[in-house]
C-alpha cells in the first residue's frame, strides 16, 4: 500500500480535496470560453504556485484565494509583489 504524501505545496488535485475539485470542475464547465485562462496559460500559472513560498494547502498567502480558481480566470494575476504570473 503506498502513502500519498501531502506538502504544503499541493494544489487541491494533490490533496484530495473532493468539493473543492468538484467546485472547480463546475466553475471550468459553466465560465464561459472568452474569460478562461487557456489549458497552457493555466498549467504554466500553476506551475509557477507550486515553486512559490506562498502556496500552502492549495491556497495563496497573499490573497487567500485557490490558486486553481484564481489562475482559471484570464483577467486574474498572481497578488505577489513581484507578479509571477
Ligand atoms: S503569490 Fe502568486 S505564484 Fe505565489 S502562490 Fe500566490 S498566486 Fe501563486
Amino acid at each position: 500500500m503506498s502513502e500519498k504524501i501531502i506538502c504544503r505545496r499541493c494544489l487541491l488535485e494533490e490533496l484530495g480535496q473532493a468539493d473543492l475539485i468538484r467546485s472547480l470542475e463546475e466553475l471550468k464547465s459553466v465560465m464561459p470560453e472568452e474569460d478562461k485562462t487557456d489549458d497552457v496559460e493555466y498549467a504554466r500559472r500553476l506551475d509557477i504556485c507550486r515553486k512559490c513560498d506562498e502556496l500552502n494547502d492549495g491556497t495563496c498567502g497573499k490573497c487567500g484565494c485557490y490558486v486553481e480558481f484564481r489562475a482559471l480566470k484570464k483577467m486574474m494575476y498572481c497578488p505577489h509583489e513581484d507578479r509571477k504570473w
